[in-house]
């Protein structure tokens, strides 16, 4: 059910931003998604449908999805290298239980520099939106 709560918070920034510049119409929402952000796309999509079904602002939006490359950051010797070329050196079961819960990649994935598994992650997590266009 997290996508109706992220639907609604995309939105409800959309609405705030729209205002702020005073758009009549919102033409194009482009959300991003987090590689690692566990989401039901088409979940998702239909919430969003659903939710701005009551406001005229949003008749003729276009919403796009991008989805953003996770990149992990090495606390120990600071190199960052991106999820997915380390996704390669993993089993399926090892890469889907990172996708289901990303905490599990501190199991499974060690910094190609120097070993550690003090890393944490800097790109790829979350639900934004990264440009909205409209008329005014
Ligand atoms: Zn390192």
């Amino acid at each position: 059910m997290h996508e109706w709560a992220l639907a609604e918070g995309v939105i409800d920034t959309a609405v705030k931003v729209s205002k702020e510049k005073k758009v009549k119409e919102i033409t194009r929402v482009v959300i991003t998604l987090g590689e690692l952000q566990q989401i039901d796309e088409e979940i998702f999509k239909f919430a969003l449908r659903e939710i701005i079904k009551p406001a005229s602002i949003f008749k003729k939006t276009e919403f796009k999805f991008e989805r953003e490359k996770a990149v992990l950051r090495c606390k120990v010797c600071g190199k960052e290298w991106k999820f997915g070329d380390m996704l390669s050196k993993l089993d399926d079961v090892e890469a889907e239980s990172i996708h289901f819960i990303p905490e599990m990649s501190h199991v499974y994935m060690k910094c190609p520099g120097c070993g550690s598994r003090d890393f944490e992650i800097v790109k790829g997590r979350g639900v934004w939106i990264s440009s909205i266009e409209g008329m005014e």
